[in-house]
């Protein structure tokens, strides 16, 4: 799939929308998700244009791959969930029902989460 640069977390990291940031590095942004699932729900997603975790998995620099997994456990730890527990989640493609063509992972916490996947 091409990315879509009109995607809304294109739009977040041009700056032509409004994000609750709450972490940066060089190549990772986390803000809030804008309908949290959970009292943290967190997003962070690459600076890059990076559909999913698949091209970037195959494609994304080492110092690109560093930060993004960086900026998750500072996140974690700066929300005060590291110690209690969290889970993260990086939709991918159609049968995720991934809506936004921008690589995220989100980060739920502050509460207990329940069963890893819905049964049906
Ligand atoms: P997906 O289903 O693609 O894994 O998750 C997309 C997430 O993006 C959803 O949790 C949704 O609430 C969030 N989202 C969609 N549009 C916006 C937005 O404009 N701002 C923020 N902060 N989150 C958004």
């Amino acid at each position: 799939m091409a990315y879509d640069p009109s995607n809304i977390f294109a739009r977040i990291l041009r700056g032509e929308i409004p994000c609750r940031k709450v972490f940066e590095n060089a190549h990772a942004l986390a803000f809030r998700d804008v309908n949290p699932q959970s009292p943290v729900h967190i997003l962070v997603i690459p600076k890059g244009e990076y559909v999913s975790l698949d091209d970037f998995s195959a494609t994304a620099s080492p110092d690109e791959i560093v930060d993004l997994i960086r900026a998750v456990g500072e996140v974690a730890r700066a929300q005060g969930v590291a110690a209690s527990g969290y889970r993260i989640l990086a939709n991918s493609g159609a049968d995720s029902r991934q809506e936004v063509p921008h690589l995220h992972i989100h980060i739920f916490g502050g509460k207990k989460l329940g069963r890893m996947l819905p049964k049906d």
